[in-house]
């Protein structure tokens, strides 16, 4: 999909004007490419329809060549369609918070139950693993398998009746203060209706907060039918998209959301434990379109640099005379573009986690509160800090002696960085609109 439509990109940005023949002609390109990628033909339909009238009615953005300007409309349109924003899982508030996994044979359920308590463990959470696929003793060893991979009890009765299991297990979990518990239920080969009956009769005994259906995003088409039929039947509550790690068709992940209205809540990227990602749209269109997010990035930061500081700030570090008043100036413009995490996202190549990002935030806002409370002589001279100073700004900022000293020390790092780089060519380093 990517490589074709960067095709139909190029040939658009080698023109200059952008005329409503050639969005007619992009959009064919666009839709064929879809089409190709196994994108539900109704869903592909709607989506150059909604292209193709914000395209012609938009006015020229002085900005943006007509080729980005397509581009940014195409990626708007298939973040919209896959639902904008990320939605999480949501949690009870009478334990224990119940997730039913649902999905056909060999869809990644019993790999996914354990990617997720992973996951939740790592935020805190007490998980409980039970197995409710008790048709080949296989599954359930599988089950066990991958709970002790990653440090989690696992609840099995053997082959018994799965409803009788699933509800012992809640049981067991409000006995040991367990706060989650993951169903993995069994799956067949395709949509049948003993396994739905199954599902319905799990669902109705134990109420689950959530029912996520489990999909292989490398069936394409069919896992979009799939999803219709799981939906119909148990009203699912989202959608773990997997094995999106191999092929990159972006298919299942476009039209899943427009035919259930169901949301994507994670996507599963290669068979490891922790090869779990929570599902953003906006990045999943950069990644359908096979680019960065360059474009937004040069938007935004348009948008959040005035101009001229910029530059004048690219004087003072070619100076040296970079300060920590500067500091929190480049600070609060980053701030301004966005969550941290989005806009690192948006450099190619460059991959952030959630708690990095929010960790990164964290101490960004830790290293405001510590600027603010210095004096403006000792924002331009951080060297007349003394203890008797640092013991004042910790206080005035709410945080440690340590944290102080960790942020002059940084920002003395920054300065000799900045040091080596001007004294080697550095000059187009810090020019302008380099940033
Ligand atoms: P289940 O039958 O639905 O329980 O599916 P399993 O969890 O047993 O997974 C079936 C196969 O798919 C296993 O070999 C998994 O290792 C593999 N698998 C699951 N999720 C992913 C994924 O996100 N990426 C890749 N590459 N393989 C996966
Ligand atoms: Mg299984």
């Amino acid at each position: 999909l990517s490589d074709k439509l960067n095709a139909v990109f190029k040939r658009l940005k080698a023109r200059g004007k952008l005329k409503e023949s050639d969005i007619k002609e992009v959009m064919r390109e666009v839709r064929l490419a879809l089409l190709e990628a196994d994108v539900n033909y109704k869903v592909t339909k709607d989506f150059v329809a909604a292209v193709s009238e914000r395209a012609v009615g938009s006015e020229v953005l002085e900005s943006l060549t007509p080729a980005q300007q397509v581009i940014k409309i195409v990626k708007d349109e298939m973040t919209a369609l896959m639902g904008s924003e990320n939605v999480r899982v949501r949690f009870s508030n009478r334990l224990p918070t119940i997730l039913m996994m649902c999905g056909l044979q060999g869809s990644g359920k019993t790999t996914h139950c354990a990617k997720l308590a992973k996951y939740f463990k790592s935020q805190g959470k007490r998980p409980l693993l039970v197995a409710c696929d008790v048709y080949r003793p296989a599954a359930i060893k599988q089950l066990q398998v991958v709970g002790e991979q990653v440090g989690v009890p696992v609840f099995e009765m053997g082959q018994g009746d799965p409803v009788e299991i699933a509800r012992r297990a809640i049981m067991r979990a409000k006995d040991h203060g367990d706060d989650l518990v993951i169903l993995d239920t069994a799956g067949r080969l395709h949509v049948d209706e003993q396994l739905m009956e199954e599902l319905t009769r799990i669902k109705e005994t134990v109420g689950p907060h959530e029912i996520l259906l489990v999909v292989d995003a490398m069936t394409g088409q069919d896992a979009v039918n799939v999803a219709k039929a799981f939906d119909e039947r148990l009203d699912i509550s989202g959608v773990i998209l997997t094995k999106l790690d191999g092929d990159t068709r972006g298919g299942a992940a476009l039209s899943v959301r427009a035919v259930t209205g169901k949301p994507i809540k994670f996507v599963g990227v290669g068979e490891r434990l922790d090869q779990l990602e929570a599902f953003y749209p906006d990045r999943m269109a950069s990644r359908i379109l096979g680019m960065g997010d360059v474009l937004t990035l040069v938007e935004k930061a348009q948008d959040a640099v005035d101009e001229k500081k910029a530059e004048a700030l690219a004087q003072k570090m070619r100076k040296n005379a970079f300060t920590l008043t500067d500091l929190l100036d480049q600070m609060k413009q980053i701030q301004g573009m966005g969550p941290l995490g989005q806009v690192l996202g948006m450099i190619p190549g460059v991959k952030v986690n959630d708690e990095d990002a929010q960790r990164g935030e964290k101490e960004m806002k830790k290293m405001e509160a510590i600027i603010f409370s210095m004096t403006p002589a000792e924002r331009d001279k951080p060297s007349i800090i003394d203890p008797k100073r640092k013991r004042r700004i910790a206080a005035g900022s709410g945080t440690r002696v340590e944290d102080v000293n960790r942020i002059l020390r940084q920002f003395e790092q920054m300065q000799k960085m900045m040091k080596t780089l001007n004294s080697k060519k550095g000059r187009g380093m810090f020019g302008r609109g380099a940033l």
